[in-house]
């Protein structure tokens, strides 16, 4: 496994707590802000000590990154230039909400290096972003949009479906027209310990696959192509980092809670591909908690490269796989492909192996019969469209 060239740094702050979200966040306070900075700070120079890189893309999710100060952000990125010697070489997004900047803000980001920002528009609807607990207007979620694109960086838009009393298909009719670059569309899903699983809030389960039909027929008109479960984008505007996590490359995790994947060091077991890291919560972190780390074998691997890399358009590249994790997917799935072929739910193109549109809708279930022969934790555990766990291809 090669160096990771890649970062993703959480900003656990946000301006609001939204009623669907199971992200590690909070609300600000002066004091806690100073505290994240400085663990941030040290943090930064000693994964830097270890995995100088350049990188080629650096992520501020979150959380939300927007919501620090001009002068919080730049010490964020101070300290990445310090560790890494610059920020993302090919693409660096800062994650954005609609009501934390102006055309004026996204200037001052663009002249610091971010070079993308994907925007948590959502809907564009007011009693649809109420419902959801958003503290912006539809309007707002627009204009965050033209102010970016008119200070000249890349945009990605975040559209949610299946919310009761949405009308999905204006919600994506405006994000293309916006002239976003990209457009991610996620299915409302109820996460447990959130404010709607309280509320006991349900998701009509045929809507959310006929959202996820109308949005890759209709962002599809406009130029954006489905080119994973949940991402559209006009050619050449895919997420580079995002194929970092769907490829199984590796990345480098700071702040609170996030995940990395790291090749293995020398006191690993035998046979392991590479370590999955996760940072303590907020609380643990600022006391400096060391990270969790997961060693993952070939056979664990071979699992999750098929998880991500049957959501993406290109497929998984067969030879790559048995490079990266020693496991020859023919063999030791021999009899659940065939079937899958078989079914014209996935195909085999020069030697790689791709969903077709019908197995992209029962992507899970395909999975579920890999995960069958082979039982492991992160088992795909519904009848939802693949759409509905779009998460499980962004960890963070
Ligand atoms: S959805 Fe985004 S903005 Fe809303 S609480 Fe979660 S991380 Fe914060």
């Amino acid at each position: 496994m090669e160096a990771p060239r890649a970062l993703y740094l959480h900003v656990p702050f946000c301006p609001q707590v939204c009623h669907y979200c199971d992200f590690h966040k909070m609300r600000r306070n002066e004091r806690l802000v100073a505290a994240y900075l400085q663990r941030l700070e040290r943090d930064a120079a000693a994964l830097a000590a270890r995995w100088p890189g350049p990188l080629d893309t650096a992520y501020f999710g979150g959380g939300t990154p927007s919501h620090l100060t001009d002068a919080e952000l730049d010490r964020v990125l101070a300290a990445v230039r310090a560790g890494w010697g610059g920020l993302g070489q090919h693409e660096t997004t800062l994650e954005a909400d609609p009501g934390t900047f102006d055309e004026a803000r996204a200037l001052r980001w663009r002249a610091a290096g971010i070079s993308r920002v994907s925007i948590g528009m959502q809907s564009t609807q007011d009693p649809v972003l109420r419902f959801l607990g958003r503290s912006h207007s539809g309007e707002q979620a627009l204009r965050a949009a033209r102010d970016a694109r008119s200070a000249g960086l890349q945009v990605s838009l975040d559209v949610i479906t299946a919310v009761p009393g949405q009308d999905a298909r204006a919600d994506l009719e405006a994000a293309a027209a916006s002239g976003a670059q990209h457009v991610s569309v996620y299915s409302l899903t109820v996460e447990p310990h959130t404010p709607f699983a309280r509320r006991g809030v349900r998701i009509d389960e045929d809507r959310a696959a006929d959202d996820f039909e109308l949005a890759e027929a209709l962002l599809g008109r406009h130029g954006l192509e489905r080119y994973e479960v949940s991402n559209h984008a006009r050619e050449g505007y895919e997420s580079r980092h995002n194929r970092t996590y769907w490829r199984g490359d590796g990345y480098l995790a700071l702040g609170p809670s996030a995940a990395g994947f790291e090749p293995p060091s020398a006191s690993d077991p035998a046979g392991t591909r590479g370590v999955r890291t996760r940072n303590a919560p907020i609380k643990a972190w600022l006391q400096g908690a060391a990270p969790e780390r997961t060693p993952v074998d070939g056979p664990a691997l071979a699992l999750e490269l098929l998880m991500t890399g049957l959501r993406t358009r290109e497929g998984l590249e067969l030879a790559r796989v048995e490079a990266r994790t020693g496991v020859v997917l023919a063999q030791r799935f021999g009899p659940q492909l065939q079937q899958a072929l078989e079914a014209g739910l996935l195909q085999e193109r020069g030697g790689w192996l791709v969903a077709t549109r019908r197995g992209l809708m029962l992507l899970n279930a395909v999975l579920r019969s890999f995960f069958a022969a082979e039982p492991a934790d992160d088992e795909p555990a519904d009848d939802e469209p693949a759409a509905a766990s779009a998460r499980a291809a962004a960890p963070r």
